[in-house]
């Protein structure tokens, strides 16, 4: 299921480039446009959930674990030996601001708690 109207769909369909760094049958990882790390990759179902709050049901959990998986597949890869975060803004309160479940990996510096 894809939503043409999302960027992030778009990104899938290759329709819009990315920076692509991982992908596996129904997660892909690409880099994000405004980084805010050193290392900071985007990882995306390939099926469209509004937020992880839609990410519902077998397939929604399904969908989950495989962006979490290929999250620490790729800062692996990208050598984040030092540790990294992941971040899933979830709603308006989250700051979430595209709206298709993604997992921000942040890496390469180190992370600062509470955020903000
Ligand atoms: P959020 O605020 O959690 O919804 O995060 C959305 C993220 O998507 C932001 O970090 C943006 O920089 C990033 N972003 C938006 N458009 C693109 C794009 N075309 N390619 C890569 N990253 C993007």
């Amino acid at each position: 299921m894809t939503n043409p109207d999302c960027i992030f769909c778009r990104i899938v369909a290759g329709e819009i480039p990315a920076q692509i760094v991982g992908r596996t049958e129904h997660a892909l990882a690409f880099r994000d446009l405004t980084p805010q790390a050193p290392t900071h990759v985007l990882v995306i179902p390939t099926r469209h959930y509004a937020s992880a709050a839609e990410a519902t049901g077998d397939d929604g959990a399904a969908a989950m674990g495989e962006v979490m998986r290929l999250g620490v597949q790729v800062a692996e890869e990208l050598g984040l030996d030092g540790g990294y975060r992941f971040v899933v803004n979830t709603g308006p309160d989250g700051g979430q601001s595209v709206h298709h479940l993604h997992l921000h990996l942040l890496g390469g510096r180190r992370m600062k708690w509470p955020p903000g």
